[in-house]
């Protein structure tokens, strides 16, 4: 697959990333399966045959389950853990969290980022973390508390880069003010199901700031690729019907899934955006990493684009 180099700094990433958090087939650490955990490890590594190279990851998901599975696909296959990059996040605290009164919450205070990536690295069974993510901004944050943290992971070896998820521009540049380390990627919700970073300012910064975003739920979650829009409430149905519309008008033109057009419009963005797929099917893996080889025409993206606005450009 193409490669694309993450923000400023030397990581050289897959042009797509493999999203871990359906690995576990369940949120719930208490339903998962032997067949589920073999499940998520084969997709792993039917990302890692098709060629993906960047692994997304976050303590969250499935409650650290995720992070474990991904780490036995690394022991298994001999030479993967030097030919990936592994990507997780910190700073989701579940309720009952230590104790019973605890609610969720956000936690970016420097104790927990540290305690956090430990934690991290023990499950994931490495070293080192390539692109270490705060997931969701907290609050009650101290920009100058979290370089402390950062730079004490740095200094210890075990994080080599450090990036954002979920941040508004605003929230990038104070803690970039504060961190002596750049922030790589902003990991967002961007796709032709929502398209609100388009205009928010997000993509300008990472423009800007040659920050990469990461785009996460690049399907919709699922319903860009399968069409099964019955889910959704029923004033979008008729809005995501016509989405559909464009993205098969253009996938039967070109022969190609409604999957790989959907990817191909975020990649077509000049921020070099990395979508990251979250199928935890074989097959789909195989045929989503096809979107890099494919060009949209200017054309064919603000068809797209204006399908999705449910409306004109001005
Ligand atoms: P997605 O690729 O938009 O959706 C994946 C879902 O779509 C899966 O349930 C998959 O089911 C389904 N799907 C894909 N192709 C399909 C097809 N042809 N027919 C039917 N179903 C199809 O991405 P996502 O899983 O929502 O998110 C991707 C990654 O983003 C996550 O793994 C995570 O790493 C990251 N993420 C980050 C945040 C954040 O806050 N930073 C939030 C959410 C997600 P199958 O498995 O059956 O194919």
């Amino acid at each position: 697959m193409q490669t694309v180099k993450l923000g400023v700094s030397s990581l050289v990433s897959s042009r797509i990333a493999y999203g871990c958090w359906r690995s576990a087939g369940t949120w719930n650490p208490t339903e998962v399966t032997p067949e589920g955990e073999v499940a998520g490890r084969r997709a792993i590594l039917a990302a890692y045959e098709a060629g993906f190279t960047l692994f997304d990851n976050a303590e969250i998901y499935c409650r650290g389950v995720c992070e474990e599975i991904l780490g036995r696909a690394l022991r298994e296959v001999s030479g993967m853990r030097e030919r990936v990059l592994i990507a997780t996040k910190c700073g989701i605290r579940v309720p009952g969290d230590p104790n019973p009164e605890a609610p969720k919450r956000y936690d970016f205070s420097g104790e927990y980022i540290v305690r956090a990536c430990e934690g991290s690295l023990k499950r994931l069974g490495i070293e080192s973390i390539d692109l270490y993510m705060l997931h969701r901004p907290d609050f009650l944050a101290d920009p100058h508390e979290i370089a402390g943290a950062f730079v004490q992971l740095y200094d210890a070896g075990k994080v080599r880069f450090f990036g954002v998820s979920n941040f508004r521009p605003s929230l990038v540049s104070a803690l970039q003010a504060a961190c002596p380390l750049p922030l790589i990627v902003n990991q967002v919700e961007v796709s032709l199901a929502k398209l609100d970073c388009l205009t928010d300012g997000t993509l300008d910064q990472c423009l800007e700031k040659r920050i990469t975003p990461m785009a996460w739920s690049p399907l919709g979650g699922g319903y860009l690729a399968s069409g099964a829009i019955l889910r959704l409430p029923a004033e979008q149905q008729r809005h995501a019907k016509a989405v559909l519309a464009a993205v098969d008008e253009i996938a039967a033109r070109r022969g190609v899934s409604r999957t790989v057009i959907a990817l191909a419009w975020l990649l077509k963005h000049p921020s070099k955006m990395v979508p990251i797929i979250g199928s935890n099917n074989p097959e789909r893996i195989h045929d989503a990493a096809k979107a890099a080889e494919v060009e949209l025409t200017r054309e064919e993206w603000y068809q797209l684009l204006i399908a999705a606005r449910g409306e004109q450009l001005p």
